[in-house]
């Protein structure tokens, strides 16, 4: 029989469902004391043992073309565990050849029923031009590792076991999840409609999960319905509390939305006359609406403005890459002249960014800093001519990004948020920025 393994999430917690079936009643009715084998320190998975094995061949083809060396790194195991393909071989025959034949009809039958599904193949990152399943492109939208646990997730006492033991059951969960939610973003992921395609045996741990994504807003948050009457996960703990929430800026509303979810009665205060904080269109200037505050997105990947704007129905407008530049006199830049000074200007950021990481000196101005280094190479910004010009226009394009004149903007840290920049598109809202921020504000006050 031919083992075509389905590597999607829920077919492999079908499969592994399969598995306990045969392999944890075969070895009670054995009266075996140890289910698991114990290897580098941790439980064996003697599921990704049985169900890598056979992907790779059986355990004649494994064990003669000496490939144990990649089962053991999907199985996790510690590289210090000593003789690993010796002891993997020992453990197969002993533990799963008595049982094989069963596994394998029944983990076959599993991935067969799976095999007609298509899972899609999606581009996530233009800008890397990446092609991921379109379970990782879920993940990874989701800001989460698709084959590891994160800090948050192992620091909950309940998931912590599946840290030490058992990671790949976890993460197929979760991503499973993650991935039902991403289908549609723009509606509720109820427990009670999720629950019924994950195995019993699995259920438990999936309430788990979906509870951790909920409260941590990987899964379902943004201004969804709130959730219908029946709720199956418990959490009669956080219901009928009240919070209150200083300032009605993006940040005030969508905190109120989400608690409101949670069941908790918010009162949400303001101090200014309107809503939206540092956001505010306006109409007035020109009949259509021009942001004076927050105009743009910038980066639409793994970034929750684009899910709040696919669940208000907002539509935005991609902006181009191409910014041609016109000279004082009217005329376009030539190409190479434009090329240039951006390359001289970010030649000098790099330099000043290095000689900063070197830096004991006090902080100053970035103007300052960008100036030494133009006087090293002998350009002087009140000095005539097309570089200067250019090269101004790329301070006051940073002055714009940084909403302060350089000489009033930290050398040190003035691109201290750098790391938490998002990537793709820029795009402009077209309604203005204010449709965001009213939508939301609609929805909390609809509750
Ligand atoms: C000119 C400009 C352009 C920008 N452009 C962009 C852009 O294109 N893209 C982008 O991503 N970001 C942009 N930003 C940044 C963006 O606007 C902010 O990061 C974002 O709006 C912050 O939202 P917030 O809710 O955290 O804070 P705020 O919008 O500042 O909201 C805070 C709210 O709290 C209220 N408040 C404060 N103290 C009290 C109190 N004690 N009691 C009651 N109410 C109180 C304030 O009145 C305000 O309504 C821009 C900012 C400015 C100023």
């Amino acid at each position: 029989m031919k083992y075509e393994r389905v590597s999607d999430p829920l077919a492999l917690l079908h499969a592994r469902a399969a598995f306990n079936n045969i392999y944890y009643i075969k070895y009670k009715q054995h009266k075996k004391t140890r289910n698991e084998p114990i290897l580098g320190g941790r439980p064996v998975d003697m599921f990704l043992v049985f169900d890598l094995i056979n992907h790779y061949g059986g355990i004649e083809k494994v064990y003669n073309s000496r490939s144990f060396g990649i089962i053991s790194k999907f199985i996790r195991l510690s590289p210090t565990a000593t003789s690993a393909g010796h002891s993997l071989n020992r453990i197969y025959r002993f533990y799963l050849s008595p049982i094989e034949r069963d596994l394998l009809e029944a983990l076959s039958q599993v991935y067969l029923n799976f095999k007609n599904l298509k899972f899609s193949r999606t581009r996530v990152s233009k800008a890397e031009n990446s092609t991921l399943t379109e379970v990782e492109a879920a993940v990874v939208e989701a800001r989460l590792p698709v084959y590891d646990m994160e800090d948050t997730e192992i620091l909950q006492p309940y998931f912590y076991k599946y840290h030490k033991d058992h990671t790949d059951l976890y993460l197929d969960v979760r991503n499973h999840l993650i991935r039902l939610w991403y289908h549609n973003v723009a509606s509720r992921l109820e427990w009670n409609d999720v629950k019924r395609g994950i195995p019993v045996v699995f259920r438990d741990l999936a309430s788990k999960v979906f509870e951790f994504l909920e409260i941590e807003g990987f899964i379902n948050f943004g201004v969804l319905p709130l959730r219908r009457n029946v709720i199956s996960v418990p959490r009669s703990s956080l219901r009928k509390k009240k919070v209150i929430v200083v300032g009605a800026g993006i940040s005030g509303l969508v905190a109120s939305r989400h608690l409101q979810t949670f069941g908790f009665e918010v009162l949400l205060l303001e101090g200014a006359s309107k809503i939206g904080g540092r956001v505010e269109s306006s109409c007035e200037i020109f009949g259509a609406p021009v942001d004076l505050g927050t105009m743009l997105i910038t980066g639409l990947e793994q970034n929750p403005m684009a899910v709040l704007c696919k669940q208000l129905n907002i539509p935005l407008q991609v902006l181009r890459v191409t910014c041609p530049l016109f000279d004082v006199n009217g005329n376009l830049v030539s190409s190479s002249e434009d090329e240039a000074a951006e390359d001289l200007f970010n030649e000098v950021l790099e330099r000043s960014g290095k000689e900063k990481s070197k830096s004991t000196r006090p902080d100053k101005s970035l103007q300052a800093s960008v100036e030494e280094i133009l006087a090293d190479k002998n350009i002087s910004l009140s000095t005539r001519g097309i570089t200067t010009r250019l090269l101004s226009w790329h301070i006051a394009n940073l002055e714009y990004g940084c909403a302060a004149p350089l000489n009033r903007v930290s050398w040190k840290h003035w691109n201290q948020d750098d790391p938490f920049e998002f990537e793709g598109e820029h795009v402009l809202v077209k309604s203005g920025f204010s449709a965001i921020v009213e939508g939301i504000f609609i929805t909390f006050l609809n509750h």
